[in-house]
């Protein structure tokens, strides 16, 4: 493994923003934080480059707290990144839009998958709502080389479509942008080690708090790509750029998504996924 370089590290972020033109003028970008090292590297970096760039636009962090049970030092964290980027912050708390975590826990299907709805659900309709032009998030390299081959070994091939720096909003649906998408996530581990930026180091899944069952998986596959790359060189960036390539390819011949005919957010189905949870949720007693 080659040791962490700074410079070239931020270089390749940089011109991942500039040549995917992630950021423009007049953008109001509203970057996810979690209090993890990835999404506080994303947050840092497109902040630097709107200041280094002198681009008039605005950056707004912010949180979706799931429930009472997320630690303090969580939000403590995420109040210090925010104010190391020097960005306003806001905190939205899911009860406040009608969900319980416990119950969702309760629920008998897949609690990652259950998260991963709620979380794709709110922090697309938030910051349309607070008036946002795109998302930014932590993602990173080893997570779309990681997505891309579950969606091939699923057979969802569509969902391919989405693994790009930048993704164009579509209706209702915001654009989003991924800054980190050329980098790993030991690089941005390094990074935040090496400009001090405070992250939460153990893994900030909810169900970790809910003593709920975790895909202990994902970690093998992370190890996987890490072995990969000591022999193939660039493997990550080569391997990304087919991605984008592929992904190009398979955009061009999808539908447009419909709008939930509950609460008319995008969804390719009649009845959007978040929903369907809520309508599961509400069964539950706790
Ligand atoms: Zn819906």
């Amino acid at each position: 493994m080659n040791k962490f370089n700074l410079e070239t590290y931020k270089k390749r972020i940089f011109k991942t923003i500039s040549k995917y033109k992630l950021i423009e003028p007049k953008d109001k970008i509203f970057a996810g934080l979690s209090g993890g090292k990835d999404s506080g590297s994303a947050c840092y970096l497109i902040s630097k480059y709107v200041k280094e760039n002198k681009i008039n636009c605005e950056i707004v962090g912010f949180y979706i707290k799931l429930g009472d049970f997320i630690p303090q030092r969580v939000i403590e964290i995420i109040r210090q990144q925010a104010e190391i980027c020097e960005i306003e912050l806001k905190i939205y708390n899911i009860n406040d839009f009608g969900i319980n975590y416990e119950k969702i826990a309760k629920l008998n299907r897949p609690i990652c998958s259950s998260c991963g709805t709620i979380k794709r659900y709110l922090m697309n309709k938030i910051p349309r709502e607070e008036g946002a032009t795109k998302l930014c998030t932590g993602h990173h390299g080893d997570d779309f080389i990681v997505f891309f081959i579950k969606n091939i070994i699923g057979k969802n091939i569509d969902w391919i479509s989405k693994f790009t720096p930048y993704l164009k909003g579509e209706g209702k649906q915001l654009s989003r942008i991924r800054p980190l998408f050329f980098v790993g996530g030991d690089e941005n581990r390094n990074f935040c080690d090496e400009i001090k930026l405070p992250y939460i180091n153990e893994d900030i899944c909810p169900h970790k708090f809910l003593k709920q069952k975790i895909d202990i998986r994902r970690e093998k596959w992370y190890q996987t790509i890490k072995e990969i790359s000591k022999w193939q060189p660039n493997f990550r960036e080569y391997f990304l750029e087919g991605v984008i390539e592929i992904a190009k390819n398979i955009s061009m011949n999808l539908s447009k998504p419909n709008e939930c005919e509950i609460c008319g957010e995008p969804t390719n189905n009649k009845i959007c996924s978040y929903c369907k949870l809520l309508k599961m949720h509400s069964n539950i007693k706790i």
